[in-house]
């Protein structure tokens, strides 16, 4: 039997961060399932589908071929076959990865993907959608939020350290923009599952997230598997 950590929430709250880092002390497979709608995202860009066109993004879903593996414990996403982690991070991408994610055919593919990755394996996986419908059962639900200026803070940090030049404004109007899609859209809304803790990073630190997750899931799961 294996075991399983939801954790959802809005963009830039920490959640890949504290994921991977309780993935290692649990000894857990992360799954980043936002990497496998910006690989989507960048199969539909790459192809020039605006991202109104949804008859064209279903169609495009056909010819996506997305995988992941795991090198030296980081996870790769591979889009036919190719590696395109270098490539899924930009602005750019994360907009078209929350527009096209509306589209039932794209969530029906990468759900079906992630649903299978947690059936063998113990995993801690992130998202939007994970607690209400990628792993209902999950034994932990975290909903992980933080104010959208301490998210675009992070955010713009993260990129001004990779020599990106951004600037702060646009930054939290994205973030502002690209929540109220995903919390409004039809299928899998973001949004608390209704058995999920939620824990506010604004003025937490990483450490102190980690700390009450890792307890949470001792609790949940027993001491003795841990
Ligand atoms: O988490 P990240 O910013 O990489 O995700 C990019 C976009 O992918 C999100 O804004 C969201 O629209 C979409 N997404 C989703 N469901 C998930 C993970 C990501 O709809 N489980």
């Amino acid at each position: 039997m294996s075991y399983s950590i939801a954790i959802d929430g809005p963009a830039g709250a920490g959640k890949s961060t504290i994921a991977k880092k309780i993935a290692k002390q649990l000894g857990f497979i992360y799954v980043d399932t936002g990497a496998m709608y910006r690989a989507m995202a960048l199969h539909i860009l790459r192809k020039g589908i605006p991202a109104e066109d949804g008859p064209a993004i279903s169609k495009a879903c056909e010819d996506a071929d997305i995988t992941i593996q795991y090198e030296n414990g980081e996870q790769v996403v591979l889009l036919n076959g190719e590696n395109v982690n270098g490539q899924i991070r930009t602005e750019e991408v994360g907009n078209m990865a929350s527009a096209s994610s509306v589209n039932g055919d794209v969530r029906k593919k990468l759900v079906s993907l992630q649903q299978k990755l947690a059936e063998t394996k113990d995993v801690i996986m992130d998202g939007r959608d994970i607690g209400t419908c990628v792993l209902p059962r999950a034994d932990v639900k975290v909903y992980l939020t933080a104010s959208s200026e301490v998210r675009a803070r992070r955010r713009y940090d993260e990129l001004t350290a990779k020599g990106v030049s951004c600037d702060f404004d646009r930054i939290e109007k994205d973030i502002i923009e690209r929540d109220e899609r995903d919390m409004n859209r039809e299928i899998s809304p973001l949004k608390q599952a209704e058995d999920a803790v939620l824990l506010d990073s604004s003025d937490l630190s990483i450490e102190e997230v980690v700390a009450e997750i890792i307890a949470m899931t001792k609790k949940n799961v027993g001491m003795n598997r841990l």
